[in-house]
């Protein structure tokens, strides 16, 4: 199949490529400029790609499970064989550099083959004389997938993946910031699934609420902002839409201070700025022992030093710029609520200057725990460090938040390590690692991080309803 990756960008609907009346500029981070324009959805577009994923839901259910498995792990084998020219429109659309972009689109790949090998359990509660009862899962009908735009491609195949195995048919729709690589996986997707059951549309801020009212969805999935969040929680009430909501962060990260600097230091800066920190589960607060505090700080100022930040289609560049406007400048805002404060900042390496959104890397430096650094979200590139004398303390310090997605704990003592993990009120920690997440592995944020699970068995299970068959025996 012959795709043009830059330019004709298109909605998928019923298994036809469709433009729209008005289109959407999709800026180059790198630049601040406008490179391409997106279909924006109209209402009548909207109502069509819900009809024709009704229509496919009919046949799709009563597909055998291996069927629709095959085709899920075909569409894997086909979006792992163009991650060369993705990723070059990946950066383009979103800034993080081509081979982190690559790895990111490889993933969206890995996850569509690890889904297609799980299947739904059957529960038998009872088989004798009398009577057999036995539970299976069922499909829920058509799927409203709302993505965000800091990991565009795999966040949409988180769910692309089990919701199309469990048997539903789905409208998917990427954030307005970064449409360009999932309408282009729709294109490439569209042979593989038949017509309806996998819908893409692109639109400005209006289509997301257009969809989370909408009568004829089963179920919204949605990742993004906890604030938006909320707002698609009330919408859903209308009509019971089922939902799972994967939210914002503020992972908490604590070093004790048996750690070896040099070899943990390179870890916890990756951990906390690798995609410009736009990572709902990067470390967001590093409460690190005062016995090695200005250790670890000194190296990551270092670091932050020699790291380059740059256009993503350059050599040498590591991270990108901040993916959008609104971004920029909350982050922006953020560094200068931070210094008018008179907190100490340290900056890393200088940034280009021009219209992209460049920020350069910022450690707070021991700011107060109230500062609104510590307690906001960042979501870019600004870290605050902060030290801890007593671990009780520390703990108290992590979990004192309305958040609850990840957290990391550094420390040579495994065991200590592990009943500090378990302390935390987040539903995934990591220990002497971070950013790890597996298809196998169920991700579900604690608190407002998030409402339901994704992956695992528990996250495919999301897309399905028990039904209990009681037969009586003659
Ligand atoms: P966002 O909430 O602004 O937008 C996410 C998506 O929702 C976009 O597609 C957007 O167009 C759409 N949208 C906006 N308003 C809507 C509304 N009222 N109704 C329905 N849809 C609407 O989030 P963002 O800025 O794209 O992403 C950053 C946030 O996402 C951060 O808070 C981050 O922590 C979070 N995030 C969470 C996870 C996770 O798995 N928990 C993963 C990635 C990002």
């Amino acid at each position: 199949m012959s795709i043009d990756f830059n330019s004709n960008y298109t909605m998928t609907i019923g298994g036809k490529g469709v433009t729209s009346p008005g289109t959407i500029d999709v800026m180059n981070p790198a630049t601040g400029e406008p490179f391409a324009k997106a279909p924006d959805c109209t209402e009548a577009q909207l109502d069509e790609a819900v009809a024709a994923a009704k229509a496919a839901f009919k046949s799709w259910r009563n597909t055998p499970i291996e069927e629709r498995q095959a085709l899920v792990r075909k569409a894997g084998e086909v979006l792992a064989a163009h991650a060369e020219e993705l990723s070059r429109l990946f950066t383009r659309e979103q800034g993080r550099p081509v081979d982190a972009a690559k790895q990111e689109v490889l993933g969206g790949a890995q996850w569509l083959q690890a889904v297609s090998m799980m299947t739904p359990p059957t529960h038998v509660s009872e088989d004798s004389d009398t009577q057999r009862i036995e539970t299976r899962y069922v499909p829920l009908g058509v799927i409203c997938a709302i993505a965000p735009w800091n990991f565009p491609v795999t966040l949409s195949m988180w769910k692309v993946a089990p919701a199309l195995v469990a048997g539903n048919t789905m409208v998917l729709k990427p954030s307005p910031f970064t449409p360009l690589c999932t309408l282009k996986i729709g294109e490439l997707f569209r042979d593989i699934f038949p017509p309806g059951v996998l819908n893409i549309i692109s639109g400005g801020d209006q289509l997301g609420p257009q969809m989370t009212s909408h009568p004829g969805f089963a179920k919204i999935s949605f990742t993004g902002s906890t604030a938006t969040g909320k707002a698609v929680l009330s919408s859903a009430a209308k009509d019971l839409k089922r939902v799972t909501l994967e939210l914002g962060g503020n992972d908490a990260a604590i070093v004790m201070p048996d750690v070896d600097l040099d070899e943990v230091a390179q870890k916890i800066f990756f951990g906390a700025f690798f995609n410009t920190a736009q990572i709902c589960v990067a470390t967001k607060r590093l409460y690190v022992h005062e016995s090695i505090y200005d250790g670890l700080r000194d190296r990551l100022a270092a670091i932050a030093k020699g790291v380059k930040v740059g256009d993503g289609t350059e050599q040498g560049t590591v991270l990108g710029p901040v993916q959008n406007k609104r971004q920029y400048e909350r982050v922006m805002d953020l560094i200068d609520d931070a210094k008018a404060n008179g907190l100490t900042m340290i900056e890393g390496a200088a940034v280009p200057e021009g219209g992209g959104y460049f920020i350069p890397v910022t450690i707070v430096d021991n700011p107060p725990e109230s500062s609104r650094v510590v307690q906001e979200e960042a979501f870019g590139p600004v870290l605050p460090m902060l030290k801890f004398a007593d671990i009780d303390d520390v703990i108290d310090r992590a979990n004192d938040s309305d958040y609850g997605l990840a957290g990391a704990v550094w420390s040579k003592d495994e065991d200590k390590a592990v009943e500090i993990a378990r302390r935390l009120e987040t539903g995934t920690v990591w220990i002497n690692q971070n950013l790890n997440l597996r298809p196998d592995t169920p991700f579900a944020g604690h608190k407002q991080s998030g409402f339901g699970i994704e992956n695992g068995m528990e996250g495919l299970l999301e897309y399905m309803v028990p039904q209990a068959i009681y037969l009586a025996k003659a």
